[in-house]
């Protein structure tokens, strides 16, 4: 148990390393995005602030699943997911008002040159794309050491952006020396497509986590009958939950046990549970274990020693 919590504390750590980076990549392009008004800076800038959203969520999910032996916090996990949708949604509606300026301007002004006409404005997204770039090893290392999927997904994310970065760079270049508002457009078109790539990952995890669409059944029941292969008569299954974060599952198994069994048996057949259900699948990363004693056993138990009582 303590080698897969170290495995969680890992990831978590490269997740907030990255986190880190994005919020100093946000500030740097906002700055420049802000003083050089230019459309094609104002576009990245909301991407790393959207990117920003969903990394948080994802470091904030191994937060919570790093503490193997404390229950899942679900009030948490639903904030932080309300949370980044809001921000999302912030980030969106604040970039449509200088967006739907620059479209109107584009169509109703045709005089009027490009927004980014300064070829050095071009170091800021190198700057940013090298920033994705550490970001993008950073987690890759730490998912060669972990094997843990959810930084799987972020560094393929965090390499897809490394490429956008590139574009951006080259559409600032041209743009400034070509003065050319079809090529600024053309590349604020293509920023905004890896933005809202992002803003869909976000969206799909939140709804699906909050309106329960993530509930496992089919798995439910392989851990169900698991239980009872390994447990048989020895216990009663009250309920088994799984639910899907992203690309893990969250369980909670509820199960009766003889009210005379004592803690130290019941403590390892947690760890037992836990162990088995990660080998049903590794995608599993936390395991809610919570016992009740089963009164029936006590009731029956009591009927018969009344009755050989009464044979007395
Ligand atoms: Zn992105």
């Amino acid at each position: 148990m303590r080698e897969i919590s170290y495995r969680f504390r890992e990831g978590f750590d490269a997740v907030r390393i990255v986190f880190i980076v994005s919020v100093a990549g946000f500030v740097l392009e906002l700055v420049f995005a802000v003083i050089s008004h230019s459309m094609i800076l104002i576009t990245d800038a909301a991407h790393w602030a959207v990117d920003g959203a969903l990394e948080f969520t994802t470091m904030m999910a191994l937060y919570l699943v790093m503490k193997v032996l404390k229950r899942f916090s679900w009030g948490v996990l639903f904030f932080e997911l309300v949370l980044a949708l809001l921000v999302s949604a912030i980030v969106i509606g604040t970039y449509m008002v200088p967006f739907i300026d620059y479209i109107n301007s584009y169509v109703t002004e045709p005089g009027v040159g490009v927004t980014t006409s300064n070829p050095f404005l071009a170091l800021v997204s190198l700057i940013g794309g090298v920033l994705t770039f550490y970001a993008f090893s950073c987690l890759r290392k730490a998912y060669a050491e972990t094997g843990l999927e959810i930084l799987k997904v972020e560094y393929m994310h965090a390499a897809i952006d490394t490429i956008a970065s590139a574009l951006v760079t080259i559409g600032i270049i041209v743009t400034s020396l070509t003065q050319s508002k079809a090529v600024e457009l053309l590349t604020i078109i293509a920023s905004l497509f890896f933005m809202f790539h992002s803003v869909a990952d976000i969206v799909e995890d939140s709804v699906k986590s909050l309106l329960g669409l993530n509930i496992d059944v089919e798995l439910k029941y392989k851990l169900m009958t698991v239980l009872s292969e390994r447990f048989g008569e020895g216990i009663k299954i009250r309920d088994v939950d799984v639910r899907k974060i992203g690309s893990f599952y969250i369980t909670k198994v509820e199960i009766y046990v003889h009210p005379f069994t004592t803690i130290a048996k019941l403590h390892r057949m947690r760890l037992d549970i836990m162990k088995m259900f990660r080998e049903v699948n590794k995608m599993i990363y936390h395991v809610d274990v919570i016992f009740y004693p089963d009164t029936e056993i006590k009731r029956r138990a009591r009927s018969i020693k009344r009755r050989a009582e009464e044979k007395l």
